[in-house]
């Protein structure tokens, strides 16, 4: 190794290189700031992806989380947890949901979701149904079954064989929908925006037959909110936005304002597939994420900050659209509240690398479009101070 070598430079060679890391260290945030190890500020439109909706060091949740490190760390959910059922609650009060499983990632989320629609079908319907149809773009995490549900073959590359009973099919086209369902079909699993794939709502129209199409059949409708859930949308479910009301929904991300948590919530028929033993998780539902929960959703939902984040979602998209009105690079800016996308002629990534340069983190979603994320708290002025960035870099 060579002498200039960087401490954290040796040291990052002891990890696995799944990530392509900016040589970038963060080590300090408050609200929509993030601080280097060196003093540099950056104005933070990426949020640890739509993960500190509530920004960086959110006050009332940090008390909730200190009370709670003070009082319980730990307990197995052989036991009651006060904070994790009144987290529960928050959730079901809150949205169409009637029960809650508390988990720790998204992809468990939406393995739990999987499984539940399995059990279902298959020991409480007694019909068989074990297939589950999603689209291609999606993304739904990295274990192997969220990894086959995910419409994108690079997640897939490698780790073979991958569970049975996944099929993929393109979005807002009714007739593939049509021509997947089978008597085996357990469920239609999706995202509300595609995130990852790009900044691609479902077309409203589409989600009103998929949604129909599921109740005429009876297959359960799952929709991944663990990137558009938690406000980030306008709405503290994406969901809300396309008048239907999922069978199973996810959550992550933003659940727990950064600290790690995720759920898997359902109607009241659903209950009966979870039963005693049939699903569970070591550090599910903690007392310490729970407190997190509570804190965040109170935060969200009592300080109406969907509502926000569309206002403030509407002002960042016609402030880009006014800005780069012309400019022959862009070729859309699209979202739904502070989820948005700038796509772009040619691939981003130097763009993004200007922008860090100039103070601003933003990322990417595909090669050819620039994904904002700034938490549901961001203000004018802040939005002001990234477009003008970006508008300078992407006229260059
Ligand atoms: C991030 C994400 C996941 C995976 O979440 P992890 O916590 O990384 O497992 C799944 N679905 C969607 C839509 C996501 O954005």
């Amino acid at each position: 190794m060579s002498e200039t070598q960087t401490a954290l430079e040796t040291a990052s060679h002891s990890l696995f290189p799944t990530y392509a890391r900016y040589p970038l260290a963060l080590v300090k945030g408050e609200g929509s700031w993030l601080w280097d190890d060196k003093g540099n500020k950056y104005l933070d439109f990426m949020s640890g992806i739509a993960v500190t909706n509530l920004g960086h060091a959110p006050k009332r949740i940090k008390e909730a989380l200190i009370k709670q490190l003070d009082e319980l760390w730990h307990v197995s959910n052989l036991f009651q947890i006060p904070n994790q059922a009144e987290a529960a609650k928050l959730i079901t009060d809150n949205s169409c949901a009637d029960a809650v499983f508390f988990c720790n990632s998204g992809a468990e989320a939406n393995e739990a979701a999987i499984k539940l629609a399995r059990r279902y079908n298959q020991n409480v319907l007694n019909n068989g149904r074990c297939e589950i149809i999603t689209f291609e773009q999606s993304f739904h995490g990295r274990t192997l079954a969220t990894l086959t549900a995910t419409g994108q073959a690079k997640v897939k590359e490698g780790f073979a064989p991958l569970p049975e009973g996944f099929k993929t099919i393109p979005l807002n086209d009714l007739a593939a929908l049509r021509a997947a369902v089978s008597d085996k079909t357990a469920a239609v699993m999706l995202e509300m925006v595609q995130a990852e794939g790009g900044i691609h709502p479902v077309d409203a129209a589409y989600m009103k037959e998929l949604a129909a199409l599921c109740e005429r059949e009876g297959i359960l409708l799952i929709v991944d909110e663990i990137q558009t859930g938690m406000g980030r949308t306008g709405k503290l479910f994406a969901y809300e936005h396309y008048g239907i009301e999922p069978d199973i929904f996810t959550m992550a991300k933003g659940l727990g304002s950064g600290f790690p948590v995720g759920a898997m919530a359902a109607k009241e028929k659903l209950r009966d597939g979870f039963t005693a033993g049939t699903h569970g998780s070591t550090f599910g539902g903690t007392p310490i994420a729970t407190a997190v929960v509570k804190a965040t959703l109170e935060a969200i939902v009592g300080d109406g900050l969907p509502e926000r984040a569309a206002r403030q979602g509407d002002y960042l998209i016609a402030q880009l659209r006014g800005k780069l009105a012309g400019n022959a690079f862009v070729k859309e800016v699209r979202g739904l509240g502070l989820l948005v996308g700038i796509e772009c002629a040619e691939p981003i990534a130097d763009i993004l690398n200007k922008a860090q340069e100039r103070g601003l983190l933003a990322i990417s979603a595909g090669p050819n479009v620039i994904r904002l994320l700034p938490n549901l708290l961001v203000t004018n002025e802040e939005i002001d101070t990234a477009v003008a960035i970006l508008a300078e870099l992407l006229e260059a």
